[in-house]
């Protein structure tokens, strides 16, 4: 088996070093690209470069988000293969859907798809052996801007103890030790959460207080997408019945903790 990184050339606070595509190739030629990323004619290039003597058969997406997803129509329609994804979305329409369970022959390999929404609803991670890509699941070098908390931590937790031996991310680099990094991701999200609760605690009741309290340690020009995490956690207090929002959206501890 073969994987290969091509960076495409969208570098900023929110992509880390930019998104990684990958391409794989199990061996006897035939390969699939998984999250083309966003429109560029030179990385498209530099993708057909890549599989050209190959026999491309799909072109696969983690989820819709900008970063991801925007290339992978045109890309499919040049390669004349189908794109696949879990979903549409505002820049994509996949030609195949997959679905939590559904497989793809690569070669002689099989690829696996998960469901694993918590960064997105309409997130997979591919695992073929013991490598899985993860998309924005799991990113290297740094934790994830979550929308839905409680079904992030579900999806952080199916993957563990699963014999993984490698993850190919979204951005950033490679991780060897899988059980390790997603302890750490569960660890961290359950760290942000008392911190996040414990700020309601000691007076803060805007979102905005809190990412001040909680994420002083984060690069500033990172808050907008700490907020929406913050929000992530805010729903899952909620639904833990530990805060409560007024009628003016004040947050405050519940009334009635349950
Ligand atoms: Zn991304």
């Amino acid at each position: 088996m073969r994987i290969e990184r091509v960076l495409a050339n969208n570098p900023g606070p929110f992509t880390g070093p930019g998104t990684n595509t990958w391409l794989l190739d199990d061996g006897t030629g035939q390969v699939v690209v998984i999250d083309p990323g966003p429109v560029d004619t030179s990385h498209m290039e530099s993708i057909l470069q890549k599989v050209s003597g190959r026999e491309p058969i799909g072109v696969l997406v983690t989820h819709t988000h900008s970063d991801h997803a925007p290339l992978a129509n045109p890309l499919a329609r040049e390669l004349e293969i189908p794109a696949y994804g879990h979903a549409i979305g505002p820049e994509f329409d996949p030609d195949l859907l997959l679905d939590d369970g559904s497989t793809l022959v690569v070669g002689e390999s099989r690829l696996e798809v998960i469901h694993t929404p918590g960064h997105a609803d309409d997130h997979l991670c591919f695992r073929v052996g013991n490598v899985l890509f993860t998309g924005d699941h799991i990113i290297g070098g740094s934790s994830v801007m979550v929308e839905d908390m409680g079904r992030y931590l579900v999806s952080l937790a199916r993957l563990q103890g699963t014999g993984l031996t490698r993850l190919h991310p979204g951005h950033g680099d490679d991780m060897e030790d899988p059980d390790r990094v997603i302890d750490w991701y569960i660890a961290h999200r359950r760290q942000r959460h008392e911190e996040i609760y414990e700020a309601i605690w000691s007076g803060a009741s805007s979102t905005a207080e809190i990412v001040e309290k909680v994420y002083s340690d984060v690069d500033r020009a990172l808050h907008p997408l700490a907020a929406r995490s913050v929000e992530a956690h805010l729903t899952l207090l909620r639904d833990q019945g530990r805060i409560a929002l007024s009628a003016d959206g004040t947050i405050m501890l519940s009334p009635n903790p349950t």
